[in-house]
């Protein structure tokens, strides 16, 4: 991490002369500018402005009708974008390029935009501050790398996608050897960035792998995550490679997945979700986080599961879970406890894809655990065994179509987020499903055209 002192200083001693400057969208991309640091010095941290669609394109750049935030009717106005100075950090993996993250303003009031994934997370974590608490979280991250760049796959390549191993490398230290190239350059460029990498490991599908940063708070988790999937994009494509984060990028292999853990702490530093003596050792505050995710799980379902595709990794027997029950322990279970008894005892979420946006996972998750709190909620008995087969338990919705009328109708998200959140991120589900109604694929031609 850096000071603007300390970026002054980087910069006249010839380190540092680009500075990037960046929100995330609603995709959780970051989009900016590129700063000559002089400049950035000068006024760019001050602020600096960019259209406001970016809160209400798709992710083809297409200007969605149907956003009360922003349309051609309004004339697609500008916001600002005010630095975070906190999120200041070198990127070793681009050279001579410093990062920092925004927030997005309104243009004349200069207020957080409400629909804005940041501030939609910074106001959840403020809620859970008011009642006592500080939310900390982890979100691990699933992808898939190809030996082909994305210039060769852009080609009419994607049918020749090679995944990097050619078998299961789940904990294989030897395959994951062949992958240091880049893997290596991804734990030590972030490790320089600021963002504490814990280990990243082989995971269960051929060219599989998954990557692990410390928990923290849960802006910052967020902020770790975007940049995270940036950092590996980058880095691969330096080297030749590819890499994807879609849920599910082929039907016969297993998804990619962004399990969330999380867990509420005293404002003094203490594991609120511990009580030695509870079950599991988790306290009553706990139980009541858990109840209320479970409860709420099918409302918050469209933010841990945006596109049409991410539905596609929910199927049974591939670690994946299709039901929003909890246990211990348990990889079948959309909820497991971790940790247990211990001060690291936490829930983790394993609903999430890895094409989710963490800024909006996180806040709904902590909305529907402080809904839980605060509503006093009674944590159901634990499911045992194998949850794929048990008809009674709670089902993850199993459509975008689904989760987007569930999302559209939590009264829940709509005391927590405002209803013009809500009704935004309802647009954005439905317009993935009517692009996805109306576009013809591949499939649909190797399936019909001749014998239909
Ligand atoms: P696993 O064996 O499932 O990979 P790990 O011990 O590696 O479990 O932890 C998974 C993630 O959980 C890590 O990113 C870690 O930082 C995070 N984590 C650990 N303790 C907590 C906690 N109390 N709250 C939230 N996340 C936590």
């Amino acid at each position: 991490m850096m000071t603007l002192h300390e970026l002054r200083a980087a910069f006249e001693a010839g380190e540092i002369d680009t500075v990037l400057v960046a929100a995330p969208d609603m995709q959780s991309r970051l989009m900016g500018k590129r700063f000559h640091a002089a400049h950035f010095l000068e006024s760019g941290y001050q602020e600096t402005h960019c259209c406001n669609y970016l809160l209400a394109t798709d992710m083809e750049m297409m200007t969605v009708e149907g956003y009360a935030s922003t349309s051609w009717e309004k004339g697609y106005g500008d916001y600002v974008m005010k630095p975070d100075l906190a999120t200041l950090r070198r990127l070793p993996w681009l050279p001579g390029t410093a990062l920092v993250l925004c927030d997005l303003l309104d243009h004349h009031t200069h207020e957080e935009v409400a629909v804005s994934p940041r501030a939609i997370l910074k106001r959840q974590v403020a809620r859970a501050r008011e009642m006592g608490y500080v939310a900390k979280a982890a979100t691990e991250l699933e992808f898939f790398i190809f030996e082909q760049s994305y210039e060769a796959l852009r080609d009419g390549g994607a049918d020749l996608l090679t995944p990097i191993s050619g078998y299961n490398e789940d904990y294989h230290l030897f395959q994951t050897s062949k992958e240091e190239p880049l893997m290596r350059a991804l734990r030590n460029g972030l490790y320089g960035a600021g963002i504490p990498v814990e280990n990243s490991k082989g995971e269960a599908e051929a060219g599989q792998a998954e990557i692990n940063i410390r928990y923290d708070e849960m802006l910052s988790t967020a902020d770790f995550h975007v940049i995270t999937k940036q950092a590996t994009k980058e880095i691969a494509h330096g080297l030749g490679k590819s890499v994807t984060f879609m849920a599910k990028y082929d039907h016969r292999r297993a998804g990619s997945s962004s399990h969330v853990h999380q867990s509420l702490w005293s404002l003094d530093g203490a594991p609120a979700f511990l009580d030695r003596g509870g079950e599991y050792g988790m306290s009553a505050l706990m139980r009541q986080y858990m109840a209320g995710q479970l409860a709420h799980a099918g409302e918050i379902t469209a933010l841990l599961a945006p596109y049409v595709n991410s539905y596609k990794r929910f199927c049974v027997g591939m670690f994946a879970p299709t039901k929003a029950v909890w246990s211990l322990d348990n990889r079948t279970a959309g909820f497991r406890v971790c940790g247990d008894g211990t001060k690291a005892v936490r829930v983790e979420c394993r609903i999430g894809g890895a094409d989710l946006n963490p800024y909006l996972a996180c806040a709904g998750l902590l909305a529907a655990g402080l809904a839980g709190i605060e509503g006093g909620m009674e944590l159901e008995a634990e499911m045992r065994g194998d949850s794929y087969q048990n008809a009674q338990a709670r089902e993850i919705p199993k459509t975008l179509r689904h989760a987007a009328d569930l999302l559209e109708g939590s009264a829940m998200l709509r005391a927590a987020f405002g209803d013009d959140v809500v009704d935004h991120y309802t647009r954005a589900a439905r317009w993935e499903i009517e692009e996805h109604d109306r576009v013809v694929t591949d499939w649909e031609r190797r399936r019909l055209l001749e014998r239909g």
